[in-house]
Formats: C-alpha cells, structure tokens, sequence
C-alpha cells in the first residue's frame, strides 16, 4: 500500500451535492496552482487526491533548490490571476514594510529564493483551504503508471497493481519523474564531492540549457567547488536574459491559412514590421510571437502541430523561458574564467559524473500512459487533451507538460490563466465511483 496523507477528513458529502472525486497528478508548481484553482473557483464538495510519484507540494522550494532565484520576478508569480500583483504585495507586506529590509528596487522586480515563493503559494493554498469545509485533499506519494477512461470517470493506475477511479483528472507532471529536479541537485552535489577527493578529477559535466543548469552550475561554484565543469547544451547556448520591461508589440490580425509555413511567415513578418515600429528587443517579439503562435494554433491541421512540436519546440522554449539578468552576467562570468565550457551535447547522459539537469516535458511519459500515440495528441485553450482533435472526457493537461505538445505555458503567470480556463471548464457533472487495489 503506498504512502497516504490526508490533510483534511472532516469534510462530509451532502446527500444534496454528491462530491466530486478529482485527481491532480504532479504536485509542482502548476499542481499546487491548480488545487488552489479548484477551491477558489470549483464550488461543489469535492475530495482531491495531490498525487506526485517523490515530492511533497511546494517541494520545490526545498533545500539547495529552495535558495536559487525564481527566473520570473515577483509581478510575474502570482497564483491568483485576478490579482496579478498578489506575490508582489504578499512579499512588500511580509518582508519589505517597516524598513526590516529596503528594497532598491520595488517588490515587483525582484527575483527571490524559490523558498520565498513556495511559502507564498502554500500560505495562499492553505487560506483557500480554510475558507472550504466541503473539501477533502488527500496527499499521495505514488507514481502514476497508466490512465484509462472507464465509463463516466477516469481510472488512474499505479506501480503496484492498485488503481483509483476520479471524475476528472489534471496532468501536471511537467518534466517528468525521470527528469525530476531534486535528482540533478542531489546527484551534481554528489559528484562534486567524490571530485573534490580524486587527485587527478575528470570534469563533471552538466547536460542541459535551462533555468535548472544555470542555478546548479552556480550553486556549485558558490559552494566551493573549483573543478573543470563542461556544459553540454543541445542548443549549444545558455539561457536567455529578460530584457527591459517594455508595452507588448501589437500584431496585425493572423491569417486563416492552416499551415506552420504560413503562420510563421505571418509571425516573421509582424516581428520585422514590429521591430522597425516599436524599437521592440527580441524578448518583447519572442512573447508577442507566442502568444500569436497559440491563436494560429487552433486552425493548424495535426501533422503541422507535430512538426512543430518535433522540431521547433525546443526552440521556441529555449528563447521562450528566460532567467534574471544578474544570473545569466553570472553565468557569463564563468564561462570567461575557462574552468567552464561548452562540449558538444550528449544524449543519453550517462556516466557518473555527468548529470542530467534537462527539463524537457514529459509527453512522451503521457502518451505511454494513455497506451497511445502521442502524434496523435493535442490540447486545446483550456487544457483539455485532444486524441485526433477530439477531447478525451474527464483530462486537462496543465503547467510544463502542456507546452510539450502547444505552444505554451512557458511562464509562470500564463501557466496559472491555463490552470483556471482548465477548471472553468472541466466537465464536472457526475457522480464519482470510488474503487481501488
Ligand atoms: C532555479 C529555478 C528557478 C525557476 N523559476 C521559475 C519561475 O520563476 N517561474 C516558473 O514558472 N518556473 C520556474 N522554474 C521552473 C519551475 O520550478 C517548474 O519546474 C516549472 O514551472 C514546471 O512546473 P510543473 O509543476 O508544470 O512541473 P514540475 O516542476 O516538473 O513538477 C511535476 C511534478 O510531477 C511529478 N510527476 C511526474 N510524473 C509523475 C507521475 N507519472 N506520477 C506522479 N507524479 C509525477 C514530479 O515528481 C514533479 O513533482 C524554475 C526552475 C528553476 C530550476
């Protein structure tokens, strides 16, 4: 029998309004903000299973993890979309007021420890969880292996043989348990160590391009550790700064063409038009670009999807996903001390001394556990999965994982409007049978 928490028993079904019986696989950042959703904006009793196949809600900010820098500042981090500047106020009340701490700058563009955000979000979770008394959460320490539409629900199965049965199940499995992030920080920190030992080490070597490479790379160095380190980064580059805040860059109107070659050379076209107009820097393009991305989306055909998401995706996740600017001038830093290097990438990492800190969402891991192709899956607006353009009843797909197979979410704020659409808009009518193993 697997590991169970209940964080709260007391709520009882009324015989009136039936509880709903709802799954949220992954309890990273975009579970945790899909929990608070639901209580916020989901009013029928209902019990939610938390499940994550190693980590604890808000386990994120844990540890080493917990003192890097959110790559967002804080404007950009609330967890209630109808209050943008919430983590912003959350931080200036808590931490900024009576001159305890002076900012330089105001809240809103500060990059803070993830430790920071993660009591943010709980302290928001648990306020939402007080003010329901028909909510039931259930924490589970389980890795999903395989899910299956059964009737009216959806059944969810586990390694063990045991299986649960839910009205409506949200994915937000993000990068998957194979890429989990604490193993590339338990794992770099490990291998620092036994380095450090050896009289003549070998490098140690970093695969990957992301938010996650940079925080280990520097988190090794603030550390101590003065070894050669290689970074084997499939884009050959490091994570891109923000630029300087800017008004977004207005488009012309897509076109109602429904292939990527056309929908890029509209993109292209409004980014040289807008450039030349608005003086715009490559970030405000590339954001403007995304969000023009996901409306031609709707008109793509399925193989024009799959091309992007075969060959384009990484890409525009790349450019799409930015770090603080003071980070990426560290990281800068480094690679001209010459201990840092580019090597050419490696896949599959292997070998002890190199660790794997790639984030790459995990839809292959989702089609696997459907027992389907996954050309054949996509998700609309709301994070409904589509199976050949049609939606599978009772599964959303949030967070990371989603911009496996769309463009976007690739921020934080984004992830959160997806989380609530998502839902909004879930089909939560019917009545849950409960079984399990
Ligand atoms: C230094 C640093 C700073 C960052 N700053 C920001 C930021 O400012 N803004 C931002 O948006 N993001 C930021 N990120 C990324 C962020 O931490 C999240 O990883 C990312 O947003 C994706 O969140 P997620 O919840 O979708 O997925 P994940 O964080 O990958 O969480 C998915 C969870 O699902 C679980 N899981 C996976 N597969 C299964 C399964 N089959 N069964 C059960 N459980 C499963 C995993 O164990 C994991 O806990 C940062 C990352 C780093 C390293």
């Amino acid at each position: 029998m697997f590991f169970e928490r209940i964080v709260r028993e007391d709520a009882s079904p009324s015989r009136a309004r039936p509880m709903a019986r709802i799954a949220v696989i992954g309890a990273g950042p975009s579970g945790l903000a899909t929990v608070i959703a639901l209580m916020r904006r989901f009013h029928r009793p209902f019990e939610a299973w938390m499940i994550d196949a190693g980590d604890a809600p808000g386990a994120f900010g844990d540890g080493p993890a917990g003192r890097a820098f959110t790559t967002e500042p804080a404007r950009d981090l609330s967890v209630l979309p109808d209050r943008p500047d919430d983590f912003a106020r959350w931080l200036k009340d808590g931490f900024l007021a009576d001159g305890a701490v002076t900012a330089l700058r105001g809240p809103q563009d500060l990059h803070v420890p993830r430790a920071l955000f993660r009591d943010y979000a709980m302290a928001r979770f648990g306020e939402a969880l007080a003010l329901r008394k028909d909510v039931r959460l259930r924490t589970l320490c389980a890795a999903a292996q395989r899910i299956d539409i059964e009737g009216e629900g959806v059944r969810i199965g586990f390694g063990d043989g045991e299986s649960a049965l839910f009205d409506h199940a949200f994915i937000a499995t993000g990068f998957g348990f194979a890429q989990r992030e604490v193993a590339s920080w338990e794992e770099a920190s490990a291998a620092a160590v036994r380095l450090v030992r050896q009289e003549r080490p070998s490098p140690l070597t970093l695969v990957g391009n992301g938010p996650r490479l940079a925080a280990i790379l520097l988190d090794l160095r603030a550390r101590g550790f003065f070894g050669a380190i290689h970074v084997a980064a499939a884009s050959g580059g490091l994570p891109q700064p923000h630029g300087r805040a800017q008004e977004g860059v207005r488009f012309g109107e897509p076109p109602a063409g429904r292939s990527l070659r056309d929908a890029f050379r509209y993109i292209r076209q409004e980014c040289s038009i807008a450039e030349a107009r608005d003086g715009g820097q490559w970030q405000t393009v590339v954001d403007a670009a995304s969000a023009r991305l996901s409306v031609v989306w709707r008109n793509l055909p399925q193989a024009e999807r799959n091309q992007y998401r075969r060959h384009l995706l990484r890409l525009h996740r790349h450019f799409a996903i930015r770090i603080a600017g003071d980070i990426h001038r560290r990281l800068m830093a480094e690679f001209e001390t010459g201990r840092t290097r580019f090597v050419p990438p490696c896949a599959p990492p292997s070998g002890e001394n190199t660790i794997d800190c790639r984030e790459t969402p995990s839809a292959n891991a989702l089609a696997g556990m459907l027992g389907c192709d996954i050309a054949t899956l996509s998700i609309d607006d709301c994070g409904r999965l589509l199976v050949h353009d049609a939606p599978l009843r009772g599964l959303s797909v949030v967070g990371a994982i989603a911009s496996s197979l769309r463009p976007g979410p690739f921020v934080f704020a984004e992830t959160v409007r997806q989380v609530y659409r998502s839902v909004l808009s879930a089909p939560l009518g019917g009545l849950a049978r409960v079984s399990g193993g």
